[in-house]
């Protein structure tokens, strides 16, 4: 049987909300042999998924999701098989982190300013890990009744024009894949369809991310229709670069999306295994 490759998940380590070692279980529960551990801008979670996969019969990817500023968008981009302690990446990482707890405290005075107090102290509630997410903020404000559903909370509050927005200012593409190859890892597009960019603007992404050198594109994700699906096959194709797929899992209270319930890649695309020697599951 075919081993069962999810390259995309989240745990308490950044807005995930199963600590890494009940993710693994989940996964291998799930049926998933291949499993990338890629929480934002953080690799805190690695060390104990990695205890959890040993002698599990699931092999655990050390990956990583960093936020990426690029032509005044936030651009996220895996770094699949990282070496989690290789100290450019994690000085990198740890800049991002910096800018979040300060990205923290402005949406929370925003928020006051329209009439929400508490907002830092409920997100910390939620937060288990060390990087604070605007997820967290979500919850809070769940919590707080303000919107039935997280979904709703980001479109009234946390999205750009709203009260709780504070723009990004994440990594260079340039940094974030220099980090990337320095720590011996695989650069790879997260979830390409949900940026809303154009034919044109898609392709100069692909373009820059290549000439700084990014080597694949998730063309299966949770996130992606079936359509979406076949037009990045038809990128990653035209780009010649290698296709992932990832799950994007953040927790069993968005069950609608699962570990390892992935659409097949589409024909004609190069899995993104095949760029490596990476293990197989036992
Ligand atoms: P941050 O990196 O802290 O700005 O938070 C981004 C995270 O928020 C993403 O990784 C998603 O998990 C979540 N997110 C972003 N937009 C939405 C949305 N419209 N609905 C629900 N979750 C969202
Ligand atoms: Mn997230
Ligand atoms: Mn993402
Ligand atoms: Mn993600």
């Amino acid at each position: 049987m075919d081993v069962c490759y999810d390259l995309h998940s989240h745990s308490t380590a950044s807005d995930g909300t199963l600590a890494p070692a009940a993710l693994l279980a989940r996964a291998r529960d799930a049926g998933v042999g291949v499993l990338a551990l890629t929480d934002h801008d953080t690799l805190d979670g690695i060390a104990e998924a990695e205890r959890a996969a040993r002698g599990s019969g699931l092999s655990l990817i050390p990956g990583v999701e960093v936020s990426v500023s690029w032509n005044r968008m936030t651009i996220h981009v895996l770094g699949l098989n990282v070496r989690p302690d290789h100290r450019p990446l994690l000085e990198g990482l740890a800049g991002l982190k910096d800018f979040r707890v300060w990205r923290a405290e402005e949406i929370a005075r925003r928020l006051e300013k329209s009439g929400i107090r508490g907002a830092l102290d409920g997100a910390r509630r939620h937060c288990k890990g060390g990087i604070l997410s605007r997820t967290h903020f979500a919850h809070f404000l769940v919590d707080a009744g303000r919107a039935p559903s997280v979904r709703d909370v980001f479109r009234h509050y946390l999205v750009r024009g709203k009260p709780g927005y504070v723009g990004g200012e994440w990594a260079s593409l340039e940094d974030a894949l220099d980090w990337i190859l320095a720590a011996g890892g695989l650069p790879v597009i997260a979830h390409p369809a949900r940026y809303g960019l154009t034919r044109s603007k898609l392709n100069r992404l692909v373009s820059e991310f290549r000439e700084a050198g990014g080597v694949g594109i998730e063309v299966v994700s949770g996130s992606h229709s079936r359509d979406e699906t076949l037009h990045m096959a038809a990128v990653s194709r035209s780009h010649e670069l290698y296709a992932s797929c990832g799950s994007d899992y953040h927790g069993p209270e968005k069950p609608w999306v699962e570990l390892g319930r992935l659409r097949a890649l589409p024909d004609g695309c190069t899995p993104i295994w095949q760029a490596t020697d990476w293990p197989v599951a036992a």
